[in-house]
């Protein structure tokens, strides 16, 4: 069952040959056995999960079913879930039970899905390793001594690992699409507010994106049917008519199903920058979509060079804003002794956020100062125009844009951890998109010293279903995907 589809999942539980008890038993048994060593989950409870897998059954009994029901979802815990303790991989928040649900979780209820557990993440989803957690940091199934990328890392490695079906995750800057590259998963970072962010703790506002993380393009898409949608608490949540992001996945197989795709390789892509060796698996995947009848469009995005330094601009200034609400007062951590009410802030912000997050409102608070606005903030946002308008352009010239998700296979615990512009640097190749506010996917496409590497597409805006057919005929001809890490099968 650990190695079945969502679609075959949903198909066992409609037909009686498991039930939800039975799946969710299953998941909870693994988690138990493998997470000691991988330490994927921040809170699993068992019992609160089997209650909902027995509502599931009564559901799928009564035959009042959706294409989730019964299936067990492990979510980043960014996503508040009531009375579920929601820490955001922050110690600022390791007693806090959130009164509500996020939107996202709330979808996930009303399908009738199975809260399997919350899993780890940077803190405050800030990193692409996961170790800046206050709990540690999660181990990549795929070779222990390695990272699980981030910030959605536990998620990413629970999938990789079979500890769940799949999973959600969150994308400011690559968050989604690093960890599935350097995991073997299929993840999607869909167009900036096609999925709400209500009840999903922010971190930059105008850049944050949930999405799912699953083993195939399929998956994902039933994922996203379930997770998208106008949500009128949410005032950057797109008001949509409601799409099928299945529906182009069943078209007739075989022959050169993608004749006519013109697929855009940026030069900015394929420079210095990314390892060889997962540069060999970039043009070997590209040459299987020529296979399928696609065309290459050479072109260029000038302004891809100034995402990150954009980036590390605007993110920061927002976090600094969205983070000032942690001050002691109204929930989560309170420095334990202070002297007065300004003394009672300092030493909680002291005590409660870990030293990236104390970085990041340090940077943001300076390049929104009075004296810095101009020359820092103001900048950065007319580069992010520039790169919104560089892809405009190469869409113009192409129906999708590819390339590496990840410059570089997973790294070592540790190896870029005291080096913050190193660790920044793991995201040249998605921070650009998220400042576009464009969709984009990464999927499995091979190894590298036993280690997968991820290929990144980008679709233009709301082409969420186009971009997950390319990748699914991608799947149907390749393996990549399948592939499970040794001793997690
Ligand atoms: N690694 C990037 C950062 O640290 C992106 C994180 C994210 O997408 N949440 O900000």
């Amino acid at each position: 069952m650990i190695e079945h589809s969502l679609a075959d999942i949903a198909q066992a539980l409609a037909s009686r040959r498991i039930s939800s008890v039975e799946l969710t038993a299953l998941y909870l048994d693994r988690i138990g056995r493998l997470d000691p060593q991988l330490n994927a989950f921040i809170t699993v409870d068992r019992e609160r999960s089997l209650a909902q897998a027995r509502a599931a059954d009564e559901r799928l009994a009564r035959g009042d079913t959706q294409p989730l029901t019964g299936i067990p979802i492990a979510h980043k815990d960014i996503f508040c879930a009531k009375d579920w303790r929601t820490t955001c991989g922050s110690k600022m928040l390791d007693n806090f039970v959130s009164p509500y649900d996020a939107t996202v979780i709330s979808r996930f209820q009303q399908a009738g899905a199975v809260l399997l557990g919350k899993t780890n993440m940077d803190e405050f989803a800030m990193g692409s390793s996961t170790e800046t957690s206050f709990h540690g940091p999660t181990a990549n199934p795929w070779a222990l001594d390695r990272v699980p990328g981030g910030s959605s890392g536990g998620s990413a490695a629970a999938v990789a690992a079979r500890l769940a079906p799949a999973a959600t995750g969150t994308d400011t800057g690559g968050s989604i699409r690093q960890p599935a590259a350097l995991c073997n998963l299929s993840g999607m970072k869909p167009t900036y507010g096609v999925v709400s962010r209500y009840g999903m703790i922010a971190f930059a506002s105008s850049l944050d994106q949930a999405g799912p993380l699953a083993r195939s393009a399929a998956d994902c898409a039933l994922l996203l049917n379930c997770m998208a949608g106008f949500d009128e608490r949410d005032s950057t949540s797109l008001d949509r008519p409601r799409e099928d992001f299945a529906r182009e996945l069943t078209a007739a197989a075989g022959g050169r199903p993608l004749a006519g795709l013109r697929i855009g390789l940026p030069e900015q892509f394929f420079g210095e920058g990314c390892s060889p060796d997962v540069m060999q698996l970039i043009e070997a995947a590209i040459a299987e979509y020529r296979q399928l009848g696609a065309e290459t469009v050479p072109l260029s995005l000038p302004n891809m060079g100034l995402s990150v330094a954009a980036y590390y601009v605007i993110a920061p200034a927002e976090a600094s804003s969205n983070l000032a609400r942690f001050d002691g007062v109204r929930y989560g951590y309170r420095a334990p002794a202070y002297d007065d009410l300004t003394d009672m802030y300092c030493k909680t912000r002291a005590q409660g956020f870990g030293a990236e997050v104390k970085r990041r409102i340090l940077i943001g608070t300076y390049v929104l100062s009075h004296g810095y606005y101009d020359a820092y903030y103001l900048q950065a946002q007319r580069i992010r125009r520039l790169i919104a308008d560089d892809f405009a352009e190469a869409f113009r010239q192409c129906d999708v844009v590819l390339g590496p998700t990840s410059p570089s296979t997973a790294f070592r615990l540790g190896e870029k951890a005291a080096d913050p512009v190193q660790m920044y640097l793991s995201d040249i190749y998605t921070i650009a998109v998220n400042l576009a506010g464009l969709p984009a996917m990464s999927i499995p496409c091979g190894f590298a010293g036993g280690l997968p590497a991820g290929l990144q597409l980008i679709g233009n805006y709301f082409t969420e279903a186009r971009l997950l057919d390319i990748a699914h005929r991608y799947q149907q001809v390749t393996d990549w995907h399948r592939q499970c890490p040794a001793g997690h099968a």
